[in-house]
């Protein structure tokens, strides 16, 4: 196996996104209470996850974009109580601030730097994560997103613009996550090769087997590091960042 790129998935790859989720649903009802109290009451947190989900539903065409999906949720929980201009970027970057305030696993921000000192790096992710406001975008080449792409994981297309991007073929760049089915499945099907990053001990049920399967990213970045002592002809990229 040559690997000269690796690509990454975010949300439960590098960070758990479930707390962050959690707490950024918890600021928008806590503004809500606060500025919109009739609009908080007939949308407590549990009933605005419903609609959410019912909106993501309805929209088959926004499945790409969680991001306006949750714009379309405010708009429909506000038109609901009445009102028809609802604040809708206001929440929005209150939601956005808070689902980028994320707890690293401690084992990814290390891994992160021993890997981007030697390959390109890109993400994709169908989240709307943004690896700027976390402060982590100088370890990524490049950077691909279900909303920006228009398609989502594990459509093969996500994967072959991430191919493009860097400018490596797919059989050299090393797809990496926690999904299965998003990840490990869809890269495959676009000619990459795959690592499932099993962190809670999981048994591969899902057809062909991975590639590789580490249990964090350190795990990762040694791989890689074996893979480049053991062929010194494989290129390395002094300015991978
Ligand atoms: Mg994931």
């Amino acid at each position: 196996m040559q690997i000269h790129a690796v690509s990454l998935d975010l949300d439960d790859t590098l960070w758990p996104v479930l707390p962050a989720l959690i707490e950024a649903e918890r600021c928008v009802d806590a503004w809500l209470r606060e500025h919109h109290p009739t609009v908080a009451t007939a949308w407590p947190i549990e009933a605005m996850r419903e609609l959410r989900d019912r909106i993501a539903l309805e929209n088959t065409h926004l499945s790409h974009d969680f991001s306006e999906q949750r714009r379309l949720t405010i708009r429909h929980a506000f038109a609901a109580c009445g009102i028809d201009d609802a604040p809708v970027d206001e929440l929005w970057s209150i939601y956005f601030a808070a689902r980028n305030r994320v707890e690293l696993y401690p084992d990814s921000l290390a891994a992160l730097e021993r890997i981007a000192a030697h390959l390109p790096i890109a993400s994709i992710s169908n989240g709307n994560a943004d690896l700027e406001v976390i402060g982590l975008d100088h370890f990524f080449r490049e950077r691909l997103s279900a909303s920006g792409e228009g398609v989502a994981k594990p459509h093969p297309q996500i994967f072959r613009a991430a191919a493009e991007r860097l400018g490596i073929a797919p059989q050299h760049i090393l797809h990496v996550g926690d999904d299965p089915l998003l990840d490990v499945v869809g890269a495959r099907e676009a000619g990459l090769a795959t690592a499932w990053l099993n962190r809670t001990g999981e048994r591969w049920s899902h057809g062909p087997a991975p590639d590789l399967e580490f249990t964090d990213m350190t795990a990762l970045a040694d791989w890689l590091d074996a893979l480049r002592a053991s062929d010194p002809s494989i290129h390395t990229h002094p300015n991978a960042r």
